[in-house]
């Protein structure tokens, strides 16, 4: 069996020594790749933004919401805690006071189990459209912001003041201007739970039948909008679905913050710059080929530290961030229903 192993040793050796050679060149490919990338990136940020941005949203109720969802007592909202329930309740009751239908399977409630925290819940509302087509609604646009965080590790209370409270006091004012506001499309709006630690409630929306992709036209996603340095926000799914660039532009127009295309293309177009395609909870809408657009900040030093507080949240940019989210919604409800 001499010859067998010869042969086998012949082949070893010439597969190591083609990945010795090839493993440096396809770094550097991909450091270049990465270059290439950040000038797109640098070339496509805005230098200015627009002087009268919209003011829909109310900063203060912004800002009241994400101090009572980052506040000590909700012990960092973990899945499946108490504060975790508390934190439910709170936005269960907003959904009432404003009316809106319930969308989940328990009243505004979508339960769903996890090994890791038992049962706990997705918090639902509906708020019907104004169009039909032969008879029937148009299909849904799901808003998302996911309300759990990490919890309390090692004694100290990990806040999610910009992760995710405030994506989620975003969907709360979403929920009190829609309601006055003619969308066309009926607009879902859901606190999602279980996004720390594997998109599970975002899952469970599909796995559990509770939506059907088909009758999902859109998902916009909020997840960090309320802080950033360079008072950037990423806008992330537009590779993706190219026909949201244009629609991008016109928001940029009327944003008081810089929204950048980014994060969302693969290793083969930018290297080692992240791609977020399934970082959030729109990433479950996208695998079952829903088009999504992700808003969020680059990762900063307090991102899943205990440092993750309210009194860290730019207020300013925070309302700007959310009117942008606000303004796409809108147009995107607009544009898909004349696409018909
Ligand atoms: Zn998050």
């Amino acid at each position: 069996m001499a010859w067998l192993r010869r042969y086998f040793a012949y082949w070893f050796t010439l597969v190591v020594l083609l990945v010795l050679v090839a493993w440096p060149g396809r770094i550097m490919y991909y450091k270049h790749l990465t270059e290439k990338e950040a000038e797109r990136i640098a070339a496509i940020t805005p230098s200015h933004v627009a002087e009268h941005a919209p003011q829909r949203l109310s900063k203060e109720q912004l800002m009241a919401d994400v101090r009572w969802l980052a506040a000590p007592e909700r012990q960092g909202r973990l899945a499946g805690s108490p504060e975790g329930d508390a934190t439910r309740q709170y936005i269960v009751q907003r959904f009432q006071e404003l009316g809106l239908e319930p969308g989940g399977t328990e009243g505004y409630l979508h339960p769903f189990s996890t090994e890791r925290s038992g049962t706990t819940a997705n918090v639902i509302g509906i708020i019907p459209g104004n169009e039909h087509k032969k008879g029937k609604p148009l299909r849904t646009i799901v808003v998302t912001a996911h309300y759990d965080h990490l919890g309390v590790r090692d004694g100290k209370v990990y806040h999610g003041a910009d992760d995710n409270a405030s994506g989620t006091a975003a969907l709360l004012e979403f929920a009190r201007f829609l309601m006055q506001y003619p969308n066309r499309h009926p607009i879902a709006l859901m606190a999602l739970d279980h996004e720390e630690n594997g998109l599970k409630g975002a899952r469970a929306l599909f796995s559990t039948q509770l939506l059907n992709p088909k009758e999902v036209a859109f998902n916009i996603n909020m997840d960090m909008i309320s802080r950033d340095t360079q008072q950037s926000l990423f806008a992330v799914g537009s590779y993706h679905n190219p026909w949201l660039v244009p629609l991008l532009q016109r928001v940029q127009q009327e944003s008081a913050v810089k929204l950048i295309l980014a994060h969302d293309r693969p290793a083969r177009k930018a290297g080692y710059t992240p791609d977020w395609t399934f970082s959030s909870d729109h990433g479950p809408f996208h695998a079952q080929g829903i088009p999504f657009l992700y808003f969020g900040v680059a990762d900063h030093a307090d991102y899943h530290q205990p440092t993750d507080t309210a009194d860290r949240v730019d207020e300013d940019f925070f309302h700007a961030a959310a009117e942008a989210s606000l303004s796409s919604l809108l147009l995107i409800d607009r544009v898909l229903a004349e696409k018909l």
